[in-house]
């Protein structure tokens, strides 16, 4: 039975290039996942965009002089262009500024008012004179009053390590470039969500969730709440790029990024089912209760995501219905958020300003997307941080990608193609008989379909990346012990028993492989003649709304179950086959340590 599978990703910031600790952590799990459920024949929908609000954004925006317009839409293409080289396959990827999630977001926060869970408090902020504008709390630095270090941000002293009362920072000055008046402090107005209204319900949603989440996941949300409460937060902020707050007389003053971002979830939903010309689409994820969620996300994030957000639309109830569509239901509670922790880069923590990153984008230029899913994958920091390592990337690429697993899928074929003549061993329509060593082997592999299934479906992909690989060994073994290379020129049967079998393996080891490996996957495939493609197609569409225009990326789908074991014909046409993967020197590792830190 086919399953609703929403697959929800991090919205990434548009202030900053996407690098390979940022794609570990949520784009590529998330992708994984989605391509199996795909494979299952599940009904998928992976959505995420660009998050386009918010202080980052418009302090990019400042420090080059140029519209935020303009810098969010540049990072915007950049990063549909990188999830289409490595293969993130989004239903739909959008962003934050579309007129579609300027609605649900206000609808959402019309809810929490209407059901009496936002009130508004007075407090005194910094404010810029040269500019007449309130400056949030990153924009100013001063004296810490703690340690008396210059230069700590108002909001935390990076010297001392402290978190800061923003208002009792000394010698105050903005950040903003061109603005030379010094901050003063004036009385401002927000709205608060009441969270600790909403304590009771969310600790009874995450202890529900306790046998599925992650450790890490269940002690950064229940294990936090538990010890500190959910205090009442701050959901608008005095800034004229974002959304507007839907209140008369709140003009110059926008929903906070942290609130609205995570509407997103719902948002693109939403929009991607006007887009296809199904509007109520939508529901089948976040409606219809058998439906399941997964959010991948960095562990900075967990907080908002297993917390924050589900209190967010607990508030909403069936009040989201009413404000949005005069229609009543309630929406669904994120059935997992497979976390994962960060990945370091050479022993240090990755670091975008110093150039201390192996970027998506300009890696792509230099290895196969496949070398890099790989890689990403086996590294994968989902219980603790991990370490991207030049020389380990260089070893695993040759000795289980080249060595393994291509090795293995290039000379069966080839060898097959050359003794068979271009044609699967044995007379068409005709079952091959084969040996109990054959079967045996059969029976192994195709268990996987179950084993492997079961970890990907728990989001356990590291692991099961290596059990697969070990699948690929158990086929290795087996024609290390038949030997057909020599057979062919004694027993030209017992060869075609032994090939043929060792064919059907690598067949269906390419279906556990696909979503891990899609780009290779998918050569095979073709080099076994086969005509449907394993996975759809990515492509990009304009949006036109009241703001203006938006690309998106979207994915055009195929029908069917492909997760099933393979049922090779003897006598099927091969079609030329070829290396899947490249073996790297190890003076690559050597080239790309020198690119560190310049
Ligand atoms: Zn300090």
């Amino acid at each position: 039975m086919s399953e609703n599978i929403l697959v929800c990703v991090a919205w990434p910031y548009a202030n900053a290039e996407i690098h390979v600790g940022n794609l570990t952590g949520s784009h590529l799990p998330g992708d994984i996942v989605a391509r199996y459920h795909r494979l299952k024949g599940d009904n998928v929908l992976m959505i995420t965009g660009t998050d386009s609000h918010g202080t980052p954004v418009t302090m990019s925006a400042d420090k080059l002089g140029k519209p935020v317009e303009e810098v969010y839409k540049f990072y915007h293409e950049g990063f549909i262009e990188l999830y289409q080289k490595i293969g993130i396959t989004y239903d739909l990827y959008t962003s934050t500024h579309t007129e579609n999630h300027f609605k649900v977001s206000q609808s959402i926060f019309l809810a929490l008012q209407k059901n009496g869970f936002l009130f508004t408090k007075v407090e005194p902020q910094w404010f810029s004179p040269g500019l007449k504008r309130f400056l949030p709390d990153r924009y100013v630095e001063g004296t810490c009053y703690i340690c008396g270090t210059e230069g700590a941000r108002s909001d935390q002293c990076d010297a001392c390590g402290n978190v800061l009362d923003p208002t009792k920072l000394v010698n105050p000055r903005s950040k903003v470039a061109n603005d030379n008046s010094s901050p003063e402090l004036r009385d401002t107005e927000h709205f608060y969500i009441d969270l600790s209204k909403l304590e009771p319900d969310v600790i009874k949603f995450l202890k529900e969730r306790s046998d599925r989440m992650r450790e890490t996941v269940l002690g950064e949300s229940l294990g936090k709440i538990e010890a500190e409460g959910l205090l009442p937060r701050p959901i608008t902020r005095d800034l004229d790029w974002g959304i507007p707050v839907p209140v008369e007389g709140w003009g110059g003053k926008c929903l906070y990024v942290w609130f609205e971002a995570v509407i997103g979830y719902l948002s693109a939903p939403i929009e991607w089912a006007q887009i296809t010309g199904q509007p109520d689409a939508w529901r089948e994820w976040w409606v219809n209760p058998s439906a399941r969620q997964f959010y991948f996300i960095g562990k900075d994030n967990i907080f908002f995501h297993t917390s924050l957000w589900p209190a967010e639309f607990m508030g909403v109830g069936e009040g989201f219905a009413e404000v949005f569509a005069k229609d009543n239901y309630r929406l669904n509670l994120p059935f997992d958020v497979p976390a994962n922790q960060f990945m370091n880069l050479e022993g240090k923590k990755i670091s975008g300003s110093r150039n201390w990153a192996v970027w998506g984008a300009d890696a792509l230029t230099r290895f196969d997307p496949d070398a890099l899913r790989y890689y990403l994958t086996v590294n994968m920091p989902e219980n603790k941080d991990s370490d991207w390592d030049w020389t380990e990337f260089v070893a695993r690429n040759n000795n289980e990608l080249v060595a393994t697993w291509g090795n293995l899928a290039n000379r069966v074929l080839a060898f097959c193609y050359k003794h068979w003549e271009e044609h699967v061993p044995g007379d068409s329509g005709k079952p091959m008989s084969l040996r109990s060593a054959d079967l045996e082997l059969l029976a192994t592999i195709e268990n996987g379909f179950n084993t492997i299934g079961a970890e990907l479906d728990a989001v356990r992909l590291r692991s099961t990346l290596g059990e697969t690989m070990k699948l690929a060994t158990a086929v290795n073994v087996y024609l290390d012990v038949n030997a057909p290379w020599s057979a062919v020129k004694t027993d030209k049967d017992a060869a075609a028993k032994t090939v043929y079998t060792a064919l059907r393996a690598i067949d269906s080891l390419k279906v556990m492989f696909a979503p891990f490996l899609p780009f290779t996957s998918q050569r095979l495939h073709e080099f076994f003649g086969y005509e449907t493609p394993l996975f759809g197609e990515q492509y990009t569409e304009t949006v036109k709304d009241s703001l203006g225009e938006h690309t998106v990326l979207r994915y055009k789908g195929i029908e069917g179950l492909q997760w099933k074991p393979s049922e090779l014909k003897p006598g099927q046409k091969l079609n030329q086959p070829g290396p899947l993967f490249k073996k790297l020197e190890p003076v690559v590792a050597e080239e790309e340590r020198e690119r560190l830190g310049k």
